[in-house]
């Protein structure tokens, strides 16, 4: 089966999961966005080698440990190509919303798309490109779990405001999440767990649309 190991890291606790074949022991990080050493700790309390590092997308509280990462892991980072340029101004986000400096965030080694399968050891998510809090929002889906980033939240959803923001967009990405099955586990990027089921029968968010 599929093991969901959470770390919250950062100053805007974010969810940073690793996700494994608990038959295998191979896995994915996703969304490493400070603390590296906290993950590579976890990384290896749990024995688990990481084939690749996916950030749901490219805003820096889900970036910031990435490098630290790759160069311990030796594995590739994927993101989509729609938040590239985000990506690129994670210093210069970060020194305006935290007010210091980081290093640029290197470069991704490839692009995720839309209906790509992610392996996790002998298992498979899916990537459903979910645009509309970042140009290049992604979820990874798949056995029976939703990895939605800062697109869906427990009771809430994405800003729409922050650069690249896209209020109409973000409402399709939701209603295709909500179409996966109601007993689907919902693991957003920050904030507790849910269920689909949960957020199409009580998320206020869809209750605001007229
Ligand atoms: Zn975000
Ligand atoms: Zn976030």
């Amino acid at each position: 089966m599929i093991g969901i190991h959470r770390i919250v890291v950062g100053p805007l606790r974010t969810n940073s999961y690793i996700v494994y074949d608990a038959g295998n022991l191979l896995g994915i990080v996703i969304d490493p966005g400070g603390d590296a050493e906290r993950i590579l700790e976890a990384i290896r309390g749990l024995g688990i080698e990481i084939g690749a590092i996916y950030a749901t997308h490219a805003h820096f509280d889900h970036v910031l440990a990435v490098d630290r990462l790759r160069e311990e892991l030796s594995c590739k980072f994927l993101i989509h190509s729609g938040d590239e340029r985000l990506l690129k101004r994670v210093p210069e986000s970060v020194r305006k919303h935290l007010g210091y400096n980081v290093p640029r965030v290197a470069d991704p080694d490839a692009y995720v798309e839309e209906g790509q399968l992610v392996d996790v050891g002998d298992y498979e998510l899916r990537v459903l490109h979910t645009p509309g809090h970042t140009p290049g929002g992604i979820s990874l889906v798949g056995e029976g779990v939703a990895f939605t980033g800062d697109t869906l939240f427990a009771g809430s959803v994405g800003r729409t405001d922050l650069e690249g923001g896209d209020a109409v967009a973000l409402y399709r990405s939701i209603l295709r999440l909500l179409s996966l099955p109601d007993h689907w586990e919902v693991r957003p990027g920050h904030g507790k767990r849910t269920t689909i089921g949960l957020e199409r029968a009580q998320n206020p968010f869809l209750r605001s649309i007229p």
